[in-house]
């Protein structure tokens, strides 16, 4: 028997069963029955009374089966037992798998265990799990496992008993051979580390002996998985590391100078400083970087990409920026045009909504190299658009961007491909950037500018609204400017109603409230046309119009110092990320600004903590990391694809600790022998070798 052989042939599978099984549980060979952990354990130490029984918590009986009748007709059978100890008699019944329960005896003494009910009065079980007292497995087992099993399983007597059983009968033959579970971690790690051996582990997390070999076989089996991803995703990025030529860029120039030393109108956060020389280092060593920028809105990324860029430029290099939408493109290009023209660089943007003459001249400057900076939506990704040497690519708000079209970015320089920066406003906690990102260089800015004030969040309900419009009129009338979000609306969820119709309903409230000409309201949301929806969003950058009335589309980042005030309508339909996104928006003049979250007053037990949560704090890493907690990692933008789901026991957020003494590992083995070809990690090697995957990890950017 060996870890790959099929289930079929483990005693009291047979071909049936195993199929089952494959099926149900997609469990095929005897390692991924050995991988099925149970996910929970009854103490076999602990009994109850009936007598004692007060609640619906499983408990654990011993008593004798008085009788055992089936009842009912073919369709609806049922098998009824009565069960006594001495306090008392429950009545037990099943409904499935009769054939297999019926084989109990009666006047036998057995182990009850399951989950008791109340009715008319009386105590009953359904479905317990019987085992006979005193029975070799039953003195055996002080924690056992419980497993997940599913209907059609239970009724062919593969329950959580059944599963314990043909786990059993597995165990007691990998027992007699030699090595049968082969260990895949050098014994030296084992030692440094306090690991069990593997098979020692899948023992003991299935037939534990203590509460303490549970905790060990459990750290060992989370270790291990973290630590082969980790191992394999640091070792191909010191691959693709070495492969990768890149540009040197190592002088730092007239424009980075003049800029730095000149026309910076303010002093850099120590976090801004740090990341520069992070990015520095990077594009000088001759190897391509490939980076992720991570810092909240508002922390100042965008000056830290351009000065970066300036040393692209000083070396002769154009350099490009790609952002989701052409809203924000526009956004880059001003920001960065204010800094670049005093510097006497030539930028240009680039979108879809660029064309003939205009595009045809455009793309003859960047190829001639005349135009120094490129700003952009995906557009810039055409094969059309030739640079005559690009140094470096920014790509803004990472998530929106497909792993393929930045690798087409790879494309876009002849020599060698340009460094890569990505930045995402959207903090990552750090336990999935190592995941996730984990093969990307990360550089994080968690420092705000000085003088920034937190924006104050409040959370209303609809008796509140006349308190809301208080608030908006003092913003307004202190020359200050409010945005109104409301969330989008799916079709289906309101059969015929379109999706903006909250936004409209609420524009005729607040017209009634804010009449003009004293009040001029802008309204934006997905259903108009782009002209429409820019012509709105520039009136209300301009400063004509006091109130913006939008869907999320502002979410993508308008960038209005005088708005002061948001006001969140159906705050609970928005997660947390989204939440945080928005409310970045305010509060970018440096002055004191509010955000109202309105809901409605029935909130689930999740929308009720992402009120609080946004009211406690505005840091980004809190909220993320708090959103991990509420939604798990799949739902986290940008994990679907990385592979981190595949987890068996691990979990990156209540195993964190187990996460970081893998990589840390990882990373100190990687540094001393990249190719693991030292004799002590032999077992490594080989096991990366035999469980390669197909997919592998895929870079991200
Ligand atoms: P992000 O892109 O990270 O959301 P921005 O780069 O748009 O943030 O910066 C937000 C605002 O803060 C900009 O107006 C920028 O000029 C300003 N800013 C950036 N760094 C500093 C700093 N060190 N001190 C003061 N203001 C800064
Ligand atoms: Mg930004």
């Amino acid at each position: 028997m060996r870890l790959d052989t099929s289930i079929e042939y483990i005693k009291g599978v047979g071909p049936a069963k195993a199929d089952l099984l494959r099926k149900e549980l997609g469990i095929f060979s005897c390692l991924q029955l050995l991988q099925h952990y149970p996910f929970r354990y009854i103490d076999r130490t602990k009994f109850t009374t009936i007598q004692q029984i007060y609640n619906e918590e499983p408990v654990q009986l011993k008593g004798v089966l008085l009788s055992l009748k089936t009842i009912g007709d073919r369709r609806k059978k049922r098998l009824i037992g009565q069960f006594r100890d001495g306090s008392g008699v429950v009545e037990l019944v099943w409904f499935k798998g009769i054939q297999w329960v019926s084989k109990l005896e009666t006047g036998v003494e057995y182990v009850l265990y399951g989950k008791p009910n109340r009715f008319n009065g009386k105590v009953n079980f359904v479905h317990p799990e019987l085992e006979r007292s005193g029975s070799a497995q039953q003195k055996a087992q002080f924690l056992s496992g419980v497993y997940h099993s599913t209907e059609k399983l239970s009724s062919k007597g593969l329950d959580a008993k059944g599963m314990r059983r043909i786990l059993m009968a597995l165990f007691s033959k990998l027992h007699k051979q030699q090595n049968a579970v082969p260990e895949n971690i050098p014994g030296y790690l084992l030692d440094e580390l306090s690991l069990l051996g593997r098979y020692q582990s899948l023992l003991q997390i299935h037939f534990p002996t203590s509460q303490q070999q549970v905790q060990a076989a459990n750290k060992r089996i989370v270790f291990e998985e973290f630590f082969f991803m980790q191992l394999r995703m640091l070792k191909n990025k010191m691959q693709v590391k070495a492969g990768v030529q890149g540009l040197r860029f190592e002088k730092i120039g007239d424009y980075f100078n003049n800029f730095y030393h000149q026309h910076l109108s303010f002093g850099l956060t120590q976090a801004q400083k740090r990341v520069i020389k992070e990015i520095r280092a990077d594009m000088g060593s001759g190897l391509q970087m490939n980076r992720l920028l991570q810092g909240d809105v508002g922390s100042g990324k965008t000056i830290v990409a351009f000065m970066n860029m300036l040393i692209a430029l000083d070396n002769d290099f154009q350099a490009a920026i790609m952002a989701p939408t052409e809203i924000l493109a526009s956004q880059h290009l001003s920001s960065i045009e204010a800094m670049a023209n005093p510097l006497g660089i030539k930028v240009a943007l680039l979108t879809g909504s660029i064309k003939g003459k205009k595009r045809e001249t455009l793309l003859e400057d960047l190829k001639n190299g005349t135009i120094q900076i490129l700003i952009g939506t995906h557009a810039l990704i055409e094969p059309t658009v030739v640079f005559q040497n690009l140094g470096i690519v920014v790509v803004d708000e990472q998530h929106r961007f497909g792993v393929v079209q930045r690798a087409k970015m790879w494309m876009k320089n002849k020599e060698a491909p340009p460094h890569i920066l990505v930045m995402t406003a959207t903090p990552i906690p750090r336990t999935l950037a190592m995941t996730a990102y984990g093969d990307l260089d990360v550089s994080v800015i968690d420092e705000m500018p000085p003088g920034r004030i937190p924006v104050k969040t409040f959370h209303k309900f609809e008796s509140q609204r006349l308190w809301v419009f208080g608030r908006m009129k003092e913003a307004i009338s202190k020359g200050h400017q409010v945005y109104i979000v409301y969330p989008l609306i799916e079709e289906s969820e309101y059969e015929g109603l379109s999706e903006v119709k909250d936004l409209m309903v609420g524009y005729e409230a607040i017209e009634r409230e804010f009449p003009k000409p004293q009040y001029q309201i802008s309204v934006v949301h997905g259903r108009q046309r782009s002209e429409d929806k820019d012509a709105e969003m520039v009136r209300f950058a301009k400063g004509e119009t006091q109130i913006l009335m939008a869907t999320t589309v502002i979410e993508v980042g308008v960038n209005v110092p005088n708005a002061t005030l948001m006001v969140i309508e159906n705050a609970e339909r928005f997660g947390l990320a989204q939440l945080h996104q928005l409310r970045g928006r305010v509060g970018r003049g440096g002055g004191e600004a509010n955000c109202i979250l309105m809901t409605d007053y029935k909130l689930s037990k999740d929308g009720k903590f992402r009120m609080e949560i946004m009211c406690q704090t505005t840091d980004g890493f809190k909220i993320s990391e708090a959103d991990l907690k509420l939604r798990g990692p799949g739902n986290i933008e940008g994990t679907q694809q990385s592979g981190i789901l595949n987890f068996k026991l691990a979990d990156i957020v209540k195993d964190t600790h187990l996460l970081q003494m893998a990589r840390q590992t990882a990373l100190t083995i990687l540094q001393e022998d990249p190719s693991l070809s030292l004799q002590k990690n032999k077992l490594l090697r080989e096991y990366l070798a035999t469980t390669a995957t197909k997919k592998g990890f895929g870079r991200i950017s």
